[in-house]
């Protein structure tokens, strides 16, 4: 039961009633509560039940996320030993507070979703769910349409939806205060023991170093694939410059288990023999489209659930989460449940990229697809080079604005032109004030996706240098991926790169990237 986390050491009901925490009792319960977090989140998007029943679940383990075991966590990490029994401790904070914050912004974030289910936008005369209007966009092929979809989008998130995200957004603010951090930043450099200030350098250097080169790397793919260079180029016509659909016959749908299968079976990995990875293949009316890791029990019970549709969002998707899924399955099972599920997510985010790089690779193309000519997998290539600029430039500036929102120093009302100022410079197009808010993801997960990139892109040099271009295809590289994968998220993403090659993680890498 939740509350039994906590054993009473005096008299109960008393004023001086003492607590003490055992860590090993908290962990345990904290695990189950991931676990059944993540059993509904598979059930519900792989389209076995409707109801999303995560209040209830919630409600079951409110006990693991009181303020008194957000102090107590505190203070333990403050006196705990350097090394595993300090990250232990601070791998269960971050689930504490993240739990806390969770727990008392859940009615914002419930009507935020409801809203956004029900909401509808009017475009020319039809009426579009909002949540569909956004792959609309960016399959269609109609520049003018585009916009048209993106204005009415923005309308309704302005309207509907900012006012319950700026709430929810202000009461995550507050409640850092009342825990005891002077900001939501501080206290989640603390967590995560990240040094956000530090990695915004090296990001900016990134924007700075790459300034020159930007436009004249991306403009010849945005012209192939929008037919419009920068000068034109409007941000709702992004969307369908990712979308690439024109490389979409590189990757035929009736083969993307049989490349995954044999892309592990290069590594050593006989996926249907894992009897902890669950492949979730059938077709279900309310499936979500794409593909998903759910790691119910790390490493006992990991779901990868598969949409089969084919086209290179769907192979990203799927290699991706393989990567999370090759990731989880491998941990060594006798590691504390902080070690096994919690931790630097810079490191499972740096494995599914590592495998999501796959299917941009023209080796691998070739080798496991054996799609189009050299030209044409040399221009697919070059596409995801320059997608990626963009995404990298927008990250980077994403983590400007960021620390800016949640540093408490500026007041709201200069984020939107603050946000909407970062983005266009760093994106090179105009960019909407409106998402200022929907943009930013919870706990500065921005942090997590750009280390990961970096890490990603050391290890698969690593990679590259010791098994060559065809590094998938070793059983050797395979046996240095489950190495690292045992560990879980032990150690963070700087540990296990300086473990793997005795390299500093640094942002810097990507320069080479683009
Ligand atoms: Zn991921």
């Amino acid at each position: 039961m939740a509350d039994s986390v906590f054993a009473a050491s005096g008299t109960v009901g008393t004023r001086l009633r003492t607590l003490a925490l055992d860590l090993d009792t908290y962990a345990a319960q904290a695990e189950e509560f991931v676990g059944a977090m993540d059993r509904e989140y598979y059930l519900h998007f792989a389209g076995h039940k409707a109801e999303f029943e995560i209040e209830e679940i919630y409600a079951r383990h409110a006990g693991l996320f009181g303020r008194d075991v957000v102090d107590e966590l505190r203070k333990r990490l403050a006196g705990a030993a350097p090394g595993d029994e300090r990250r232990r401790a601070r791998y269960l904070l971050e689930l504490a507070v993240g739990g806390l914050l969770g727990n008392e912004t859940k009615a914002e974030e419930t009507e935020l979703a409801e809203r956004e289910a029900a909401l509808e936008i009017e475009v020319g005369e039809k009426l579009m769910p909002y949540r569909q209007s956004a792959v609309e966009q960016a399959n269609e092929p109609d520049a003018e349409r585009r916009a048209e979809i993106e204005r009415a989008r923005l309308d309704a998130l302005e309207r509907e939806l900012n006012p319950l995200h700026r709430q929810a957004l202000e009461r995550s603010h507050e409640l850092a205060r009342e825990l005891g951090w002077p900001s939501y930043r501080e206290m989640y450099s603390e967590l995560k023991q990240i040094d956000l200030a530090a990695l915004e350098r090296q990001t900016s250097a990134f924007l700075r170093g790459t300034e020159g080169r930007y436009r004249g790397a991306v403009e010849p793919h945005l012209r192939a694939q929008v037919g419009v260079g920068f000068d034109e180029l409007r941000r709702s016509d992004l969307p369908y410059f990712f979308r690439a659909q024109g490389f979409d016959d590189l990757f035929p749908s009736e083969r993307i288990v049989e490349a995954l299968e044999h892309t592990l079976g290069g590594l050593g990995i006989d996926l249907h023999a894992q009897e902890n990875v669950r492949l979730d293949l059938e077709q279900r009316p309310r499936k979500s489209p794409r593909a998903f890791c759910a790691p119910v029990s790390v490493p006992g019970e990991v779901y990868l659930v598969i949409a089969r549709h084919g086209g290179r969002d769907d192979y990203a998707a799927l290699f991706h989460e393989a990567g999370h899924t090759e990731h989880y399955a491998h941990v060594e099972a006798s590691l504390p449940f902080e070690f096994r599920h919690l931790g630097d997510n810079s490191v499972t985010e740096g494995f599914a990229f590592l495998f999501e790089h796959l299917t941009e690779d023209p080796v691998w193309l070739r080798t496991m697809l054996g799609a189009g000519d050299s030209n044409r997998r040399a221009d697919y290539s070059g596409f995801v080079r320059a997608s990626k600029f963009v995404f990298l430039r927008r990250y980077a500036s994403k983590l400007s604005y960021e620390l800016e929102l949640h540093g408490g120093t500026r007041p709201l009302s200069e984020m939107p032109g603050l946000y909407a100022g970062l983005l266009s410079d760093a994106v090179g197009v105009e960019w909407p004030v409106a998402t200022y808010l929907a943009d930013v993801d919870a706990g500065y997960y921005a942090a997590n996706y750009l280390r990961a990139w970096a890490f990603e892109t050391h290890l698969r040099s690593v990679l590259v240098e010791r098994f060559g271009p065809e590094w998938f295809r070793s059983a050797e590289a395979g046996a240095l991926l489950r190495r690292l994968w045992r560990e879980g998220q032990r150690l963070d993403a700087d540990e296990l790169l300086a473990e793997v090659t005795g390299a500093q993680l640094d942002f810097g890498v990507m320069e080479n990237e683009v």
